[in-house]
């Protein structure tokens, strides 16, 4: 029982002392097993960088992401200057001017970068959260493989040196403009168009969800005029010379939106009025290419990105659990807390081990997925290609809906406390989640393209061999189960009809992929936690 005190010493600071200290791979025994198991022979160099990224992003980089998410700090736009000149600038706090610049200066695309090290940076780096770092450094990844498959002009090519390497010393940033006002799942929808006028195509109309407005260069889609195909174009913000004097590239940023999470960032309405644009890759290719390569490297980030919100959220409640006191009790002792802790444990290294196992997945296709289905490659070649095409989706939408739901039962061990934006940053990491759930594809449009793939593809790839391959080395029964499940559920003629029957199919094929995927990434962890490395 307690006394009465007026001068109550009740303090954080030895939670807070923790905290402050921890660095987010140094101290995490299970991420630098998942790097010995799946980097291989190279893990002794991916560590090596870890630790150098990792010195930085839970430290510095920590406090500055912390800095910039107050509302105070978050930007806002000038449209003009004082001399009534359209600049349409986003002013930005200095922090994240400098944060940005430290990061991209990594120069984690670079050709002297292997894709493991550029992993297991981004998966430190995003342990602070979007930050107004974590969107555009995917969109710049999926710019750099765009370009790296189709520059084949000076102004592409330099383009995509500037991304990788940097010019004069700095590393540019990639934007991806794809979702019109009337819709954003339907790519093929998109009615922005885009005309060649004497030898440069120029691009009109309106675009209606811009993250990373601030970029140096965005892919965008468009059609050329006259045309039903999307196109895919890089757009540069400024021309050559302007980026000082502030005149954009012939469009204007007609307003930046209100949301609830990825704060730090813009993510604006624009409208093109003969922006100068280069086209990469076939004219009647841009859709393929857009969810084949750019679409692909962002949602693998999701997947990731993922697990690193999870390590870092289940790290400082399962702390906080070991400090906090009710009932005379510490908090961690009670049954139903252990219980919610051991839970998120396992949800945070399984989405983890998933993403790094799919990653080396993605890794062993050459030429990467290389868009659609169609294909003249020899049957194994073409399922595993099918195999990574449709683990992409099945973790966007699986690790996306598992941060939202870990991140709030890692707010709930904080009691009060949890909601409180300057006690952790757990209500941030839950707001930004919550956007991960939507971008790059929704759950949705998502489970319904797995549906649709998994029945095109029967033809040379039966629903049940497909399991027997993504879940190799599970429970054989399991697999039975599941190859039973897939095949009654695909047999279904679609997603589309409007009877009870189709939606019954819904109800259990969404409840099947996400428990799909939780196989998928329990055979990771396993693994993982068998391996002797
Ligand atoms: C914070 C934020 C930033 C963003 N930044 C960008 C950006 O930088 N660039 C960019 O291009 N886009 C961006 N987006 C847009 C995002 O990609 C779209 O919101 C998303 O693609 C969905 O499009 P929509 O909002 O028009 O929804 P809609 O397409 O209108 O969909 C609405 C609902 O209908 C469902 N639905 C749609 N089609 C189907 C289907 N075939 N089967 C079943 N259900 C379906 C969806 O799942 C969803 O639940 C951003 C979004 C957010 C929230």
């Amino acid at each position: 029982m307690s006394q009465p005190n007026r001068n109550n010493p009740y303090s954080f600071n030895e939670y807070l002392e923790w905290r402050k200290n921890v660095d987010y791979y140094a101290d995490d025994p299970f991420i630098q097993k998942v790097v010995r198991h799946f980097c291989g022979t190279a893990s002794e160099k991916v560590d090596t960088r870890a630790r150098v990224i990792s010195g930085k992003a839970s430290f510095r980089w920590r406090d500055m992401a912390d800095a910039i998410s107050r509302p105070e700090k978050w930007p806002f736009m000038l449209h003009y200057d004082g001399h009534h000149n359209r600049i349409d600038r986003i002013v930005r706090p200095h922090e994240i001017e400098i944060m940005e610049r430290e990061v991209f200066g990594e120069r984690l695309f670079s050709d002297s970068v292997t894709p493991w090290e550029k992993l297991i940076g981004m998966y430190i780096i995003y342990q602070n959260s979007e930050a107004g770092i974590a969107c555009p450094l995917t969109c710049t990844e999926g710019l750099v493989k765009l370009l790296e498959k189709y520059a084949d002009t000076p102004e592409t090519k330099r383009i995509l040196m500037h991304c990788k390497e940097g010019i004069d010393g700095h590393v540019a940033i990639g934007a991806q403009y794809l979702s019109e006002i009337q819709g954003g799942s339907d790519v093929g929808a998109n009615i922005l168009e885009a005309v060649e006028e004497k030898g440069s195509w120029r691009l009109y109309g309106t675009k209606f969800f811009c993250s990373a407005t601030h970029a140096d260069y965005a892919v965008v889609t468009a059609k050329p005029h006259g045309s039903e195909k999307v196109a895919l174009f890089v757009v540069p913000s400024w021309l050559p010379g302007n980026r000082e004097k502030e005149i954009r590239n012939g469009y204007t940023i007609d307003r930046i939106k209100w949301k609830m999470g990825t704060c730090e960032l813009t993510t604006a309405e624009l409208t093109f009025n003969g922006a100068v644009a280069y086209p990469v890759g076939p004219l009647e290719k841009g859709l393929a290419n857009v969810v084949g390569i750019v679409l692909t490297y962002s949602r693998l980030t999701v997947g990731l990105a993922s697990g690193a919100g999870m390590a870092r959220n289940y790290r400082e409640a399962k702390k906080y659990s070991e400090f906090r006191d009710a009932f005379a009790m510490r908090i961690g002792a009670f049954p139903l807390v252990k219980l919610q802790l051991r839970e998120m444990d396992t949800i945070s290294r399984r989405t983890t081990a998933g993403s790094f196992k799919l990653y080396s997945e993605f890794l062993g296709l050459e030429g990467g997925l290389k868009g659609g289905l169609v294909s003249d490659e020899p049957p194994a070649m073409r399922q595993k290609r099918f195999n990574v095409r449709e683990l992409i989706m099945l973790q966007k939408i699986t690790a996306a809906a598992d941060s939202t739901d870990l991140t709030r039962k890692a707010m709930s061990i904080f009691g009060g406390h949890g909601v409180m934006e300057d006690f952790s940053s757990l209500p941030r990491f839950y707001r930004d989640a919550a956007i991960n759930e939507l971008w790059e594809g929704p759950r949705n449009v998502l489970i319904t393209q797995i549906h649709n793939d998994i029945k095109k593809a029967a033809a040379w790839y039966k629903p049940e061999n497909f399991i027997t391959s993504v879940l190799q080395g599970s429970d054989p029964s399991l697999i039975r189960e599941y190859a039973a499940e897939i095949t009654e559920l695909t047999a279904h003629p679609h997603l589309f009809g409007d009877d009870e029957k189709t939606i019954d199919i819904c109800r259990r094929w969404d409840q099947f992929c996400t428990n799909l995927f939780h196989s998928y990434q329990d055979l990771a962890l396993a693994e993982v936690e068998g391996s002797n490395r």
